[in-house]
């Protein structure tokens, strides 16, 4: 039950933010788009509309990215010295900061999670991610090559590589973490010297906008960020756009598959972040208190809506049964409430049609067989809440071993050797996340390169990092967010060939 000690009241600034009438963000400023349909946006505490934004026509997406393209044509962008395209980022990362609290209550309004998590992780991590990528803007280097070419006699050749920036980017987010994750996209984008048109998701749409004025006030020229919002039509009309030359994507499998087959038709660059079903493996010593506590924070951290969620459970039989009794009564103790109320672990998920799909998972499971442990329901008060969930005997090929719930929901089962928990572990579509848990070292250093995912943790899940490389392999996706590198799927390279 939400305290007056624990419950956050929103700032005016966010009230008054919330009431906007929003439009979209196109050139450097804000107009009223030309279609008229809107969006209802939500707060799951409530399951009540708060505002409404813009559903962008193919209009509308055509004049943000003409806005883009201008913008880089002009060079405005493109053409000024890195170390000031690194000064205009790193302000923008300042006022990020610098607006953290009000971002932050936007995010939990808007998306439902725990305000402890707006604050220390989607808006509290924001200024260090943006700051490690806008120092890469002043790093772009490319290399100098010896050659033999022999077609001219006696001629000596120099050649070199430039990394240039590819042009207009669309960066297309989901609604788990909105602002965070638009920041992977477009913060990479604009230190690699591209303009970018972003569309967050159409029910999370709210932090974007407040960023797209912050990125304004921080002295991005017109035209080089703007964002729209709108639904998977406007996200189409921009992949489909002849002057986007890149589409940078985080969301589910299906629809990168849906962006991938779009892109093929004229070989647009596309990054892939999609989705994940990922195990954590519990060896015999891992000890059950720690165990149990790693597989609340990697399965109902932002109550499972987390693409790198640990939701596959595989337990040593040594201390399967101690596991899953610890781990039903721990989960079945969590407390429930609206994402402001600092008190709560388990907040609403992030839209009714979602729990709606939680739920199917929840009554397949059932009838397929599967034995619910702990949760499976939906408590009775308003908001979009679902119990935290955890499913026993579920064979692999079921559909819930199989699918991302992207919800308050793991599965456990035993495996008897490590053999078979790495051939579970990688029995899956998926490869996004792993972790393994236990204090062997020969058996760790045996087992990570066995695991078939792009990160792998070992006695912790969930950590990410702006210098660690994060992507998927399979169907999670294709390319990498963070690390040094992350700006190289912005640019392309230019071989330069100079005969003397
Ligand atoms: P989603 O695929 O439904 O939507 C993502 C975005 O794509 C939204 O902005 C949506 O409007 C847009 N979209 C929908 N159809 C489109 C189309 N045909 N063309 C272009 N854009 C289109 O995903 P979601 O439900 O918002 O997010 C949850 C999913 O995101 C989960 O699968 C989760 O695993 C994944 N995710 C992955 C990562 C990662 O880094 N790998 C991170 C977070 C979330």
């Amino acid at each position: 039950m939400a305290t007056a000690q624990s419950y956050v009241t929103p700032l005016g600034a966010v009230s008054a933010f919330i009431g906007h009438d929003h439009g979209l963000f196109i050139d450097g400023d804000w107009r009223a788009a030309a279609s008229p349909e809107r969006i209802n946006v939500f707060d799951p505490a409530t399951g009540e509309p708060i505002t409404t934004v813009a559903n962008a026509s193919a209009d509308d997406v055509d004049q943000a990215v003409r806005a883009a393209h201008r913008a880089f044509e002009s060079g405005v962008w493109t053409a000024i010295a890195p170390a000031e395209r690194e000064r205009l980022l790193l302000r923008f990362a300042d006022l990020v900061e610098a607006n953290a609290e009000e971002l932050a209550q936007i995010e939990t309004l808007n998306q439902g999670k725990s305000i402890n998590i707006s604050r220390f992780v989607d808006v509290g991590g924001a200024p260090a991610y943006m700051r490690y990528v806008a120092g890469l803007t002043t790093k772009i280097t490319g290399e100098t090559f010896d050659v033999s070419i022999g077609a001219i006699p006696g001629a000596r050749f120099t050649a070199s590589t430039r990394r240039e920036p590819i042009g207009v980017v669309g960066a297309i987010a989901p609604w788990n973490f909105p602002m965070m994750i638009g920041l992977w996209k477009i913060m990479p984008a604009l230190a690699a010297g591209c303009t970018v048109v972003l569309k967050p998701s159409e029910v999370t749409p709210l932090t974007s906008l407040r960023l797209a004025s912050l990125a304004k006030e921080a002295g991005l020229p017109a035209g080089v960020l703007n964002v729209i919002t709108g639904d998977g039509k406007a996200g189409k009309a921009l992949v489909d756009h002849p002057l986007v030359a890149k589409i940078t994507f985080t969301g589910s499998t299906a629809t990168g598959k849906a962006i991938a087959r779009s892109a093929s038709d004229r070989l647009l660059r596309t990054s892939l972040e999609l989705g994940g079903k990922n195990p954590a493996i519990f060896l015999a010593d891992a000890p059950i208190e720690q165990a149990v506590q790693g597989a609340i924070l990697g399965g109902f951290f932002n109550n499972g809506q987390v693409c790198a969620a640990s939701s596959r459970l595989y337990v040593a039989r040594a201390i399967y049964d101690p596991f899953v009794k610890a781990l039903a009564e721990a989960v079945d103790g969590m407390t429930m409430g609206p994402g402001l109320d600092t008190a709560a672990q388990i907040n609403p998920v992030v839209s009714a049609q979602h729990r709606a799909k939680i739920l199917e998972h929840v009554t397949r499971a059932r009838q397929d067989g599967a034995e619910i442990v702990a949760g499976g329901e939906s408590p009775e008060r308003a908001g979009f809440y679902v119990r935290p969930t955890v499913v026993v005997g579920a064979a692999s090929h079921l559909a819930i071993s199989r699918q991302e719930v992207f919800g308050p929901l793991v599965t456990v089962a035993p495996f008897d050797d490590e053999d078979e928990a790495i051939r579970l572990a990688n029995d899956t579509e998926m490869g996004l996340t792993a972790s393994l848990w236990t204090n062997d070292l020969k058996k760790t250093m045996d087992l990570v390169p066995r695991i078939k995912a792009g990160t792998v943790w070992v006695n912790c899940h969930n950590l990410i990092d702006p210098n660690m490389p994060f992507g998927g392999y399979k169907e999670s996706g294709i390319g990498r967010d963070f690390g040094i590198h992350s700006l190289d799927g912005y640019s392309e390279v230019k071989s330069v060939c100079i005969a003397h």
